[in-house]
Formats: structure tokens, sequence, C-alpha cells
């Protein structure tokens, strides 16, 4: 098979041209980091565990009407993606107060919040991603008014959704970050949700004991992820009930 162009890389994924126009394939590294990449290790299997996971999210939200960029997985690592103009805003949505707003407004971790909360990011590395406003957003025409009313209206369904997918598997959503895009039907623009949604991108916590099941036990150091990312991937019903850690390969037998 001919070599793939790499079309980008990004910190946990490599996108390559795919096989018809209009698409990408969207690889899941096992790379994590934290902290604006600070902190940095390779995760082995938390790659597979995310492609897994983000397709049972994207695929259901398709399924409810929701549009993402997810088409279909191709493999262990790879999913078949729409290209989309990506949009250069991190959104989160936040149910319960933890991680930067807890520090930025004194709220102690694990107290919910009066209503959701919506809050935009620009997605800049070398400026660590700072927090902006809409005002901000319109004035330097990342998105307009519009859109913005789109890319709030598509994270409360997402919030809902998954509020209650988790919610019926004994996990708290606390919060998330999404990517959204753009996409053009001739004249008309869409906005869907683009990237993925995994344990790297939202905080899990069991509901019974609060245990941690998302990028926070890398963060923080509390143990293994893969472990956590595992839990997360059976409660979904992803991976069997039963299973043990992806083997590494063969072993040697005396
Ligand atoms: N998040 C993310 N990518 C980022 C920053 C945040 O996926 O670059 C997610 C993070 O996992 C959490 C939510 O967005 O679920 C809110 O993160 P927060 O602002 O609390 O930042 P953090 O504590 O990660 O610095």
């Amino acid at each position: 098979m001919a070599r793939r162009r790499m079309v980008y890389e990004g910190k946990a994924k490599i996108l390559y041209e795919g096989p018809e126009p209009g698409t990408y394939i969207q690889y899941f590294k096992d790379d994590a980091t934290a902290f604006n990449a600070e902190k940095r290790d390779v995760i082995e299997g938390k790659g597979v565990l995310n492609n897994r996971i983000s397709e049972h999210i994207m695929s259901a939200l398709n399924g409810i009407g929701v549009p993402t960029h997810f088409i279909r997985r191709l493999n262990m690592r790879e999913q078949l993606i729409r290209q989309v103009e990506i949009i250069p805003l991190e959104v989160v949505v936040r149910n319960v107060a933890a991680g930067s707003i807890s520090k930025r407004l004194g709220i102690e971790e694990g107290e919910p919040l009066p209503r959701p909360i919506i809050e935009f990011y620009y997605k800049d590395d070398a400026l660590g991603d700072p927090m902006v406003s809409e005002e901000h957003i319109v004035a330097f025409n990342w998105a307009n008014q519009q859109d913005i009313d789109d890319i709030i209206a598509l994270a409360l369904r997402v919030n809902d959704f998954l509020t209650g997918l988790f919610l019926g598997v004994g996990i708290k959503l606390v919060d998330f970050k999404i990517e959204t895009g753009r996409i053009w039907d001739g004249d008309f623009q869409r906005i869907i949700v683009a990237d993925e949604i995994s344990p790297d991108s939202c905080r899990l916590w069991d509901i019974e004991t609060g245990r941690k099941l998302d990028k926070d036990v890398f963060r923080r150091d509390l143990g293994s992820l893969t472990d956590a990312y595992s839990e997360v991937a059976k409660r979904l019903g992803i991976l069997p009930q039963n299973a043990t850690k992806p083997r590494s390969g063969p072993k040697l037998v005396h």
C-alpha cells in the first residue's frame, strides 16, 4: 500500500488523508500530555481505548441527530471522519466545579453548579489556550454570533445526552471539552462536533465512590490510566466486563 499523506499531527492524534474526498483518517496515539504538554508519557493501550470510546459516543450522537464528524471505525486505532474546517475554540461545558474553574473562582471541587456553564478557550498552544469571551470570538472573526449560538446549542445537547449516558452506568459527568467544525452543503454551512469525546476530554467520577475515571488520573498521578479508561469502556458495554489489559505481544512459555 502506498504511504498515506499525513495532514496534521497533534498531541494525541494524527490525521491522514482519507480514501475519498472530504474525508480524513483519524489515528489515536498512546501519547498522554497535560499542563500544555509540560507533563507527557506514552500509555500503552490508551489510543485503542479512546478510539473505541469516542466511536461509541459519536455514533450515538449521530443516531439522535446531533451531527458529528464520525463516519466509521476502521481498525483498533483509526476512524474515518468527515473533513471539517475546525473552529479554533475549545468549548468546555461544566456541570460540577473541578479543575480550572475551582482554582480561578475558589469553588470547591465537587460543588454542583447552579446550571451548566459554557466556556470558550482559544486553541493556541503557544499561548496556553487562553479563555476568551464571545466578544473576542466575534471581534477576531473566529466565529460570528450565529455560529456561537449554534455551538452553544450543540454543546448543551451533547451535555444532556452524555449526562444521561454516563448516569446510566454509574458515572457523573463533571465537565467535558468539545471541538466543532464547519461543513458546507452547497452554500449552507453547518457546525458539527469534531475531534474526540473520550476520558481524555471529560471529567468522569464514579457516582458511588468518587473514583476518577478520566485524564486527572494522569494529571494528578492517581494510578493506572488504562485501568480507569477500561472501566469506562466496560461500563459502556464496549469491552467485556471481565476484559483483561491488552497484551503487548507473545510470551515465551518455559
Ligand atoms: N480539557 C481538554 N483539553 C484541554 C483543556 C481542558 O480536554 O486542553 C477538558 C478537561 O479534560 C476537562 C474540561 O475540559 O474535562 C475542563 O478543563 P479545565 O478547564 O478544568 O482545565 P484543566 O483542569 O484540565 O487545566
